[in-house]
């Protein structure tokens, strides 16, 4: 079971046999094809209408969205990292958070299509040694052999130095039982950090059965299920991976800088504390760089606003990498502005997202609708220029 969904290349495979419908449609939301996906657009399309009839700020509905709780929940977590589980008994690797979002806790395809839309990224988590010959059980065990008799009855014998007054006898006249009360058998002064007034000068190994003494024990490792060893050389590796939530990143792009300034001054004159390039903490204590981020002086309303220009044209990854800060930070309003044209499906997922894309050919058209959507949303508040 578990090796066929980590080994590399058996992507085809993962698919037919562990795509799981809900999960097809979360992967699909991001790559914009699904039909069923454009039912639920087309249900939120109306949704978020009606919720800007009634001036409610927070157009977006991520919850509807598997892929969007997914990144909620990753938020959540200090390291932004989703790890894997190893049940060691039964031979099985699970990601626990995937049932938060009703997902089937193997389900690695919904992970690795994250990935692939540029939410995530994969990491080498562990290297697990497994049996050659039962390489889907990977409970293996490290086991210590006498090199003279192969009795498993080996002991671990340390010369014990006590730097102060330079005492050196073997480990077991030491007793350690007390850490805090513990006393050097010589000098008898009490040992408080045995890191720091002991030194190890000698370490071997003694067998009980046949009392040889040795440096280096035969090291073998032992299939638990099967109950067998195998030499640790021949066992094989199974590569475990996590997933950690992309940062945000903006491209400083030379060209953009003038319509930076330019949409600072206009927010500036709608009464926005407005700042470019700069760092924002979300509710997950992560910080995002935000290119415009504007604070509203008079409410607590605020507004980011992303520029991104791609010779191919804007694409779902664009979209994704804003939704992450977006939702962290959750600003009454979110505008992507861009020079370059639109992929299909992407103005729906911005509509899903709850993001605003203002796409024109030039700056000053995009100025033009920035400025547009501004002053509604100003009036609607009842403010004044
Ligand atoms: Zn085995
Ligand atoms: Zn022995
Ligand atoms: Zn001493």
């Amino acid at each position: 079971m578990f090796r066929k969904k980590t080994v590399p290349n058996s992507k085809d495979e993962l698919t037919n046999e562990h795509k799981i419908p809900g999960f097809d449609n979360i992967s699909s939301i991001f790559k914009g094809k699904s039909t069923a996906l454009k039912n639920e657009l087309i249900v939120e399309n109306s949704l978020i209408e009606e919720s800007l009839n009634i001036s409610d700020t927070n157009i977006a509905k991520p919850s509807t969205n598997k892929a969007v709780q997914l990144i909620q929940e990753v938020q959540k977590r200090e390291d932004r990292t989703i790890k894997p589980f190893v049940d060691y008994n039964e031979g099985l690797l699970f990601y626990p958070i995937l049932s938060k979002i009703g997902e089937s806790q193997d389900n690695v395809t919904c992970l690795d299509d994250l990935v692939s839309d540029g939410i995530l990224e994969k990491k080498v988590y562990e290297k697990l040694i497994v049996c050659p010959i039962h390489p889907d059980t990977f409970s293996a065990s490290m086991r210590l052999y006498c090199p003279k008799c192969h009795s498993m009855s080996v002991e671990k014998l340390n010369l014990f130095e006590h730097k102060k007054c330079g005492y050196i006898t073997e480990s077991t006249n030491f007793d350690f039982a007390d850490h805090e009360n513990s006393n050097c058998p010589s000098c008898k002064k009490p040992i408080k950090n045995f890191e720091k007034e002991i030194r190890v000068p000698a370490m071997w190994y003694q067998c009980d059965d046949c009392s040889e003494k040795f440096d280096n024990a035969v090291i073998k490792l032992h299939c638990r299920k099967h109950e067998h060893d195998f030499d640790t050389n021949s066992g094989q590796f199974v590569t475990t991976f996590s997933y950690k939530l992309k940062n945000s990143e903006i491209s400083i792009n030379s060209d953009t800088n003038q319509i930076k300034d330019e949409l600072l001054k206009l927010l500036e004159g709608f009464n926005f504390n407005a700042k470019l390039n700069v760092s924002i903490k979300g509710k997950s204590g992560n910080v995002h760089e935000i290119p415009i981020y504007g604070k509203s002086t008079t409410s607590d309303e605020s507004i980011l606003i992303f520029i991104k220009n791609q010779s191919d044209g804007i694409d779902q990854s664009d979209m994704n990498s804003i939704l992450v800060p977006k939702l962290d930070i959750n600003p009454t309003n979110t505008l992507l502005v861009t020079v370059s044209g639109v992929n299909d499906g992407v103005e729906n997922l911005a509509v899903h997202y709850g993001i605003h894309l203002i796409s024109e050919p030039d700056f000053s058209k995009i100025l033009s609708r920035v400025e547009e959507f501004v002053s509604d949303w100003y009036s609607k508040n009842g403010g004044k220029k």
